[in-house]
């Protein structure tokens, strides 16, 4: 798609990558905020109440602003990690301490810009599996924050990924669509069988909906892949949290995140993982 010399490609895969970690955080911030407001509206015109009025609020509008003293942040205090690091993450004007997640996830942005070039080159190929790496960014962040994972996401990043291998690999489409199914149908399996086991519920709907994605974008072939991954992660994760932060202990976990982290592993190693897997269980 792009013909760069290396010494300008990798800079500008950075800054793009930052900038797109930038946008990602508006995302995260924003989108389950918008969600709750518009879930609130529905119920009100369900219940036959009044309209409320709200100030306009998406993506764009209003400004970014300090969450505290909401003062509008300048555009040399919102560069990606700079603004962060020039402020020494405390807000210029009431020093209220802003959370390590804007650089961390415009950090997070720029590492996986770099990793998708150096792997597809300046590619489409390459471009369709930024978009799915950023996607699974936005979704972990969000669901760590607020235990949501929205249809808003999951949905589009299931039919992204039976387009990707309609036109990237279409022999690979059945297994695609297999792997969407079933992807779905074992984290719904496993849902009910610990809910009627344990009466409780280990994950959400929207978790169901992410595994059905990462089998589109992977095949059903890479399935026991990901579960391992993200369980086998999970578990250790959550018991190193709950030894180090006791008041968490039976506090509910999202799987999201490790399912996130489940599908840039196979998204971006994944053939030498599966080569390797392969010998591991077959041989
Ligand atoms: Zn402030």
């Amino acid at each position: 798609m792009l013909d760069l010399p290396p010494s300008l490609l990798w800079p500008l895969a950075a800054v793009l990558g930052l900038c797109l970690g930038s946008f990602l955080n508006v995302v995260i911030v924003r989108l389950p905020v918008m969600l709750m407001l518009g879930w609130r509206a529905e119920a009100r015109e369900a219940l036959e109440l009044p309209d409320e009025t709200s100030p306009r609020f998406n993506l764009a509008t209003p400004r970014s602003m300090c969450p505290s003293c909401e003062t509008p942040i300048a555009w040399h205090d919102n560069l990606p990690v700079i603004g962060w690091l020039k402020r020494r993450g405390r807000c210029a004007y009431c020093g209220v301490a802003i959370s390590p997640q804007y650089p961390l996830v415009e950090l997070a942005g720029a590492a996986l810009t770099l990793a998708v070039v150096a792997l597809f080159g300046p590619s489409w190929q390459g471009l369709f599996v930024l978009g799915a790496c950023l996607a699974l960014l936005a979704m972990a962040v969000i669901d760590l924050r607020t235990q949501l994972l929205p249809d808003l996401l999951t949905l589009p990043l299931l039919w992204a990924g039976l387009l990707y291998q309609l036109l990237f690999q279409p022999l690979l489409l059945p297994s695609a669509v297999i792997g969407a199914m079933a992807g779905y149908l074992a984290l719904w399996s496993f849902y009910w069988a610990f809910k009627l086991i344990t009466g409780k519920e280990g994950m959400g709907y929207g978790d169901f909906k992410l595994m059905a994605a990462l089998g589109a974008w992977l095949g059903w072939q890479t399935l026991p892949l990901l579960l391992i991954l993200s369980a086998g992660i999970g578990a250790i994760v959550g018991i190193l949290v709950q030894l180090a932060v006791p008041r968490l202990r039976g506090a509910p976990m999202p799987f999201g995140p490790y399912l996130a982290l489940a599908g840039w592993v196979a998204l971006l190693a994944g053939e030498p993982l599966m080569a390797a897997y392969g010998r591991f269980f077959l041989l």
